[in-house]
């Protein structure tokens, strides 16, 4: 099948209510170009210099969507143009993302990282955290930025039972930080791969990452 094909094929199996996210994190322009062309509009890239030369030579009614870790001194890079940060995962990192957009005039949607997997190498903030995040003075002086939900990648592994409940983990939590923080426009929910978008769906996602089952396997990471 080409990217065409398979972007149309997962587009039509995604309920009406999940937002597809087109990961071309090393995939050439060319590769992103044809999913454009298949009517493709939003992309997900993991380092910030990648994403910007993208973000310069395509068209600009694409939406970027930075979904990699982030490191504070790189912010700067992609203010001006990012939709939507996926992976905020420190209050210090949320207020530098505030700082930079005020300055550049923007509005910047984040998401906040939540750690749901075993592993110890996924970053993310721990339900805790999380709590900490929402009761402190630096989250309600933020002015640009606004918490859209939350994010989490669940454990590489074919136990399904395993990444469903991880997945469930992050569903109760965002239900529970819906209420709390009393905002009609939390929700987003971004969790979902190619190898467990299904699951993620299954349980409530809202916004799914996918890559290879659009693009094929990539050939660095
Ligand atoms: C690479 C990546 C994806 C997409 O992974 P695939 O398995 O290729 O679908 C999704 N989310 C994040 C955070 C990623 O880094």
């Amino acid at each position: 099948m080409t990217i065409s094909e398979r972007i149309q094929a997962i587009q039509s199996s995604l309920p009406p209510h999940v937002t597809l996210v087109a990961v071309s994190k090393t995939q050439p322009l060319a590769a992103v170009r044809e999913a454009y062309d298949a009517g493709q509009r939003i992309f997900g890239e993991n380092r910030i210099q990648e994403m910007t030369e993208k973000w310069e030579a395509l068209p600009k009614d694409i939406e970027w969507h930075m979904i990699g870790h982030v490191q504070s001194n790189k912010v700067k890079y992609m203010i001006p143009y990012v939709k939507l940060i996926h992976g905020v995962d420190s209050l210090k990192l949320l207020v530098e993302i505030d700082r930079l957009a005020r300055k550049w005039r923007r509005q910047v949607d984040v998401l906040l990282q939540i750690h749901i997997a075993e592993e110890d190498t996924k970053f993310g903030l721990s339900d805790a955290e999380l709590y900490d995040v929402f009761e402190s003075a630096d989250y309600s002086s933020l002015t640009h930025t606004n918490v859209r939900g939350l994010m989490g990648m669940a454990t590489f592994t074919d136990d399904t039972a395993q990444v469903r409940r991880e997945f469930q983990h992050l569903k109760t939590l965002f239900d529970q930080t819906k209420q709390g923080v009393g905002k009609a426009d939390f929700d987003i929910l971004s969790m979902g791969m190619s190898g467990d978008y299904t699951e993620a769906i299954a349980v409530g996602s809202t916004m799914v990452r996918i890559g290879s089952s659009i693009f094929g396997e990539r050939s660095k990471p």
